[in-house]
This record gives C-alpha cells, sequence and structure tokens, in this order.
C-alpha cells in the first residue's frame, strides 16, 4: 500500500524558484548542490532549537523543509557517502513536542517532518481498515481524515497535536493501551529512510528487524517517512467520568479490576491530586455530579486524593444500553459516592481535550514555558512503595501539573518493538507534568522541581524498584546501557546496520557521531 519505493527515490526534480533565498553557509556550502523538491533555509534554526520543554537550544545550521521523502533520502545519502569525514547529524523534527532537545541537531541539519504533511492519506475501508499516512502528518489531522469515513485509530496519545513519526518513535501511551497496547502496536507498516539514506518499506513480514527497531527506537535507525496505521470504527460519543478516593490502594485496586476485564471501559487513566481545594467545583465546568446535593458537601480540603477517570464510547442510537454498562461496571467500583462526576461529549472533543487547555494556557502565556516533565514505567508490584514515599513524602506539598498515573497490562503489548518496559505484565504510567514558573526560584521554580525529579529518581534506584524511564533522557551511555538492559546488544547492532555513522537523532545523545 505503500507508494512504490523506486517512485519515492527518484529525484529528477529542480531547484525551487519560489523559495526563500540561501544564504552563503560556509558550515555546509555543498547543500546548495543538491536536487530537492523542497528547500533548505537558516532563517528559523532558532526555532527549530527549541521545543516544547524549553530548557534546552541547540542550534542546528540549517532546516530542511523537504516536499517529498526523496528529498530526505538524498540528503542523509549525501551525508552518509562523506562518511566520517563530515560531523553532520540529522535530526527529524516533528512538532518539536520532546522536552530535552530530542529533535535537536547542534550544528546539523533538522528536517521539518511537517512539511511533508501535504502528502494525501489514504484510507483503506474493508475487514482491516487503515490510513496510509505520512510521518510528518499530525494525529489531529489523521482524527479528522478517518473521520470522514466513520474511522479512527485505536490507539491514541492524550494530546493530538504531535505527530505520526514522533510518537512511533517513543510509542504513544494513552488510556486506549490497556487494550489496544501503545501507538507503536497499531502499525502495519513503514516506509523508514535509514541513515544511510536507503528508502526502506518494512513491517512485520518484510524488513522486520528494521521495523521492530524503529518502534520505540527514538529515531536511532531510520526516518519515519510514511506509517500504515490500523483502524476501527470511530464512535460518535463518549461517556467521560471521574470518581475520586482517598486512598491509593483503592484507586489501583479498581484501575487493575477495570484493564482486566473484557468488558470494561474503552478508556482508563487516572491522576494524583496534591494539596488542591475547591476541585469538584473546578470540573463542574465540563462534568455534572451525579448527586449534587452529596457533591456539594465534599470538600478536597487540600488532603491528597486519587481520581479515576474513565471513559465509556458509544453512538446516540446505543445510549441507553451504553448508560446501563456504565452503573453496572460503576457499581462495581469503590470510589467515593457523592465525586461521581459525568459528562457527555463527541469522540472528537474527547480525544482533543487537552489542546482545549492550550488555548487557556496560551492565551495566559503559560504554555511556553520550561516543562521539566519526566515520566515513569513501575513494575505493579513497586507501586504502592512508589505511591507511599513519593506523593506521601518528596510531593506531598503540591505539584506543578498533573500527575497522570494508569496501569497497563503488557499482555497487549508487543515485544519485538525497542519500547523498554519494566519486566512485570502489568505496570503504571506515572506522568509528571510539571510547569515551571519562568524566573521563580521558589516551589514552582525549575531548579526545584529538577532536584524532586531527581529525588524521585534517587529514590526508585535505591529502593530498587525496577523503574524505566517513558521519553528517556540519560547524560552518559552507561545509563542508557542500563536503561536498555538485554536489549542493548541489539539496539547497538541494529545502530550499526542501519545508521553506521551516527548520523540520526543526535539529541537523543546514545550514541556519538563518528
Ligand atoms: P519531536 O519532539 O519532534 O521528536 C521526538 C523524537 O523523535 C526526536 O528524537 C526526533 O528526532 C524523532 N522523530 C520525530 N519525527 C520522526 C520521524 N518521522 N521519524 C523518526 N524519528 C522522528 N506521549 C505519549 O506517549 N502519551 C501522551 O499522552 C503524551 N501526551 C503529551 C502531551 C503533550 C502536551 C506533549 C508536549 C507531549 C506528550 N507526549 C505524550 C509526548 C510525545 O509523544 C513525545 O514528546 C513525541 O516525541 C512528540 O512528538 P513530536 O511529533 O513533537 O516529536
Amino acid at each position: 500500500s505503500l507508494a512504490d519505493k523506486s517512485e519515492l527515490c527518484s529525484n529528477s526534480s529542480f531547484l525551487n524558484s519560489s523559495v526563500p533565498s540561501y544564504k552563503s553557509f560556509s558550515n555546509i556550502p555543498w547543500l546548495e548542490t543538491l536536487n530537492l523538491d523542497g528547500y533548505f533555509s537558516f532563517d528559523d534554526i532558532e526555532h527549530a532549537a527549541k521545543d516544547f520543554g524549553n530548557r534546552y537550544h541547540f542550534q542546528p545550521s540549517a532546516v530542511l523543509y523537504p516536499k517529498s521523502v526523496a528529498d530526505i533520502s538524498s540528503t542523509i545519502k549525501y551525508i552518509f557517502d562523506m562518511g566520517s569525514t563530515s560531523e553532520i547529524t540529522v535530526a527529524a523534527r516533528g512538532h518539536g513536542h520532546s522536552v530535552q532537545g530530542q529533535a535537536q541537531a547542534h550544528r546539523g541539519i533538522i528536517i521539518n517532518m511537517e512539511s511533508l504533511q501535504g502528502t494525501e492519506m489514504r484510507i483503506h475501508m474493508g475487514e482491516t481498515p487503515y490510513v496510509d499516512v505520512s510521518g510528518g502528518e499530525l494525529w489531529i489531522n489523521v482524527l479528522h481524515e478517518t473521520g470522514k469515513y466513520g474511522l479512527a485509530p485505536k490507539s491514541w496519545t492524550d494530546y493530538l497535536h504531535l505527530t505520526v513519526g514522533g510518537t512511533l518513535s517513543n510509542a504513544g501511551i494513552s488510556g486506549q493501551a490497556f487494550r489496544h497496547g501503545p501507538q507503536i502496536n497499531n502499525v502495519y507498516q513503514l516506509e523508514v529512510i535509514t541513515g544511510k539514506g536507503e528508502a526502506i518499506t518494512c513491517s512485520e513480514q518484510q524488513n522486520a528487524d528494521l521495523f521492530y527497531g524503529v518502534l520505540g527506537g527514538l529515531g536511532q535507525f531510520g526516518i519515519i517517512t510514511r506509517a500504515v496505521v490500523s483502524l476501527e470504527r470511530a464512535p460518535k460519543m463518549v461517556k467521560w467520568i471521574r470518581v475520586l478516593y482517598y486512598e491509593f490502594s483503592k484507586l489501583s485496586n479498581d484501575q487493575e479490576y477495570l484493564i482486566s476485564s473484557e468488558k470494561s471501559f474503552d478508556y482508563i487513566e487516572g491522576f494524583v491530586i496534591i494539596n488542591r481545594t475547591g476541585l469538584l467545583n473546578n470540573w463542574r465546568t465540563s462534568f455534572s455530579p451525579k448527586d449534587p446535593l452529596q457533591a456539594s458537601q465534599f470538600i478536597s480540603d487540600g488532603r491528597t486524593l486519587y481520581c479515576l477517570e474513565i471513559a465509556k464510547y458509544f453512538n446516540p442510537d446505543e445510549s441507553d444500553i451504553m448508560n446501563q454498562k456504565t452503573e453496572e461496571l460503576l457499581s462495581e467500583l469503590s470510589y467515593i459516592p457523592s465525586t461521581l462526576l459525568m459528562s457527555e461529549v463527541s469522540y472528537v472533543e474527547f480525544l482533543d481535550r487537552v489542546h482545549v487547555s492550550e488555548t487557556k494556557l496560551r492565551t495566559k502565556g503559560l504554555w511556553e514555558v520550561p516543562h521539566p516533565w519526566m515520566n515513569l514505567l513501575i513494575p505493579r508490584s513497586k507501586i504502592s512503595e512508589f505511591a507511599q514515599e513519593v506523593f506521601g513524602n518528596i510531593r506531598s506539598e503540591g505539584s506543578n501539573g498533573p500527575i497522570l498515573i494508569y496501569p497497563v497490562n503488557k499482555s497487549k503489548w508487543n515485544n519485538r518493538t525497542s519500547l523498554i518496559t519494566p519486566a512485570e505484565n502489568i505496570f503504571y504510567i506515572v506522568a509528571f507534568l510539571s510547569s515551571a514558573a519562568p524566573s521563580s526560584t521558589g516551589k514552582d521554580g525549575l531548579q526545584q522541581i529538577l532536584t524532586q525529579n531527581q529525588k524521585i529518581l534517587d529514590f526508585c534506584a535505591k529502593a530498587n524498584l525496577g523503574v524505566k524511564q517513558y521519553l528517556p533522557h540519560y547524560g552518559k551511555q552507561e545509563e542508557w546501557q542500563a536503561h536498555f538492559g538485554t536489549q542493548w546488544e541489539v539496539f547497538v547492532q541494529r545502530k550499526s546496520t542501519y545508521d553506521p555513522y551516527a548520523i540520526l537523532a543526535p539529541g537523543q545523545r546514545i550514541f556519538r557521531r563518528k
């Protein structure tokens, strides 16, 4: 279903005369000799040196705005052919929503993957529907386009203004992952440009080593230019529910029960609320309490609370049966009864919910602040020890952003991808999504948050919890080696096969350019 490889690689294009003028750039003079459909720019290197984390700012030498897959392959091929005589590295930049410079390349070349977006999305209906989409496409556009056919991908991230290639290089985890696995589990085929500049189509049946290597491979083995993503029938509506607990153990028991049950909700997440008041009132603009009188008597009062967030998909003509199933499932849970809040929204509104917060934060100038985020994967057997120390002690004074916490079941996840997870079958995703107040030196300042993050990591190491980082970030190769554990050798082997000069994704800081 992918376009023919040779066609994609044919490079009979010409230099587009309508593009911004070239400045002479002594660092990489040969750029001007490449025949491209798109163009290089030297004007917006500052933008390419920024990401959502807003902490790392490595300036590249140039930004490629590709208009074809051939633009990417010929650029990389040129660099590969120079071998170790060049130090140039290349980073694909999706939507730049990494938090530690992972999509940056100091003095290298950034490939602005969103320029490839213009390529048509091809939707295949039939028994196993799928969409064949550019690696630079945003998931929000995939949702809108597939929705026209009554279809949608099965597994999402909480926020959809991220690119297909960017999330598939990590995993793409959200409240559907307990059932469908992460996004990397829902891909049939990829087209990849390796660190040698070759365009290779890969899947479970064809070039499987590259296929699984690239999925969750942190951009190390190739640039994803197209992905064939599996689809399902899209529901029209979502019943969206939040309930609260005083004890973490009750939340986790209910979450684990729900992720193990066949007839469960369609989305299961949760979060921790530390030191907040007026909670239910704040949520009332989007949710209505099941029992308004009881809810008005509930006082959050700064106590640590745990929220279960769940959703059931439905179509308007199935509303009665959905309500009945929801009631049945809720009756088996042990949340605080007065805190049952519900809402009915369209499927698109539900999936694009974080964008609403983004818009609000942007208007207050609070979106482009430093984001010292930390995502951990914690084995089930250690989660209560973790919760006790982290929520009861290290973070007991509050958090500077949401702390998500929810379990997933690895039996639904393909273990052949490059993603590293804890050894146990059930593990928790714990996401500390902090925002730092720009010039504060107080509790909401960047340094304080980083210190707390480090305290959490130190505790995990000391208590030997078997934690793995998601969207990992390390400074030393020994740490990467420890992260990959028994998978390290395979990872190194794949690097030497597909990107022997370590040209790709230098911002991950795993390998040095050879
Ligand atoms: P970038 O940041 O641009 O790139 C990430 C890495 O992938 C870089 O190393 C880059 O070089 C490489 N890369 C980019 N494109 C390609 C490509 N086409 N081929 C190969 N390599 C490529 N993650 C989740 O799993 N679940 C969530 O719910 C979730 N929510 C988020 C919410 C917000 C508000 C933000 C900012 C991030 C969230 N993330 C979540 C993290 C997100 O998935 C990663 O940061 C992802 O990398 C962002 O995608 P991007 O397109 O911005 O990639």
